[in-house]
């Protein structure tokens, strides 16, 4: 049984300034095994953050559905986090207490075990002596991997990762890709990953899911043939 299991989904937004609706996506379907790394390609308006939000919870179906093992998805929940392009940081805040925010979200501060959580979680992603500064003094990569931390700190089993490295400069880019693919290894986490970089989507991806415009919808599935280590 797949671990997200989307049927003939569709999802219009009303556009206020004109009253219309317009179709984001339409007749999506796909089945995603536990531990599967998917990356999702396409033009820009095609849908992929759509898509991806209603995974997460963030937007609502118009029509079809989305389920997490066998469960209907009606809102964000601890199995799915998600991953944002523009890092979405906490200003105000040092990275410990960024990462820490992961697990409030999800409510998980109870007992004294989320201290050592935190730190795990912050070594993972290779920031270990960042705990105290604050995101305006890191690049945009260490940004990007505070990111990563936040979302992995309260173990979920999907990472949900919109356009990760697009803010990311070329040089960290490249091994910024090769550290997430190590991390998801070690983790196993089920992962779906839009980018825009055809080379990221075939040296990530277990299978690529090409989108469409006009509207959104889903134009083709590549299963990759790459022997991985
Ligand atoms: P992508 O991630 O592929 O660029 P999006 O899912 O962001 O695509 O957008 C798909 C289409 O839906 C675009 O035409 C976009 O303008 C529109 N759209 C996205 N979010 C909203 C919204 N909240 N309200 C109205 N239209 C939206
Ligand atoms: P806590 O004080 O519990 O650690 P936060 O640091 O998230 O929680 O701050 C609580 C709220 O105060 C935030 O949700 C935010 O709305 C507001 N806030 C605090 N500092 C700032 C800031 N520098 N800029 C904007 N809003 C802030």
């Amino acid at each position: 049984e797949p671990l997200i299991s989307v049927r003939d989904l569709s999802v219009r937004y009303n556009v206020a300034r004109t009253g219309n609706t317009l179709t984001a996506i339409e007749g999506v379907d796909l089945d995603v095994r536990e531990g599967e790394f998917i990356t999702v390609l396409g033009p820009s308006g095609c849908g992929k953050t759509t898509f991806m939000n209603v995974i997460a919870g963030l937007v609502a179906p118009t029509t079809g559905s989305v389920t997490v093992d066998g469960k209907p998805v009606t809102g964000p929940g601890p199995d799915r986090a998600v991953v944002f392009q523009d890092y979405a940081l906490l200003p105000w805040r040092t990275v410990f207490d960024n990462v820490k925010f992961g697990l409030e979200m999800q409510k998980g501060l109870k007992g004294d075990g989320w201290r050592g959580r935190v730190q795990e979680a912050i070594e993972l992603v290779g920031l270990s002596g960042f705990e105290s500064s604050y995101p305006r003094e890191l690049s945009g990569g260490m940004q990007q991997r505070v990111g990563l931390a936040r979302a992995i700190v309260a173990k979920p089993r999907i990472l949900l990762m919109d356009e990760p490295l697009g803010a990311v400069d070329a040089l960290t880019r490249e091994v910024m890709r090769d550290e997430i693919e190590k991390l998801i290894a070690a983790t196993g986490k089920t992962v779906l990953f839009i980018t825009h970089s055809i080379e990221e989507a075939i040296l990530l991806g277990d299978r690529i899911v090409v989108f469409k415009s006009h509207p959104g919808a889903i134009k083709e599935i590549i299963e990759t043939r790459l022997d991985r280590p």
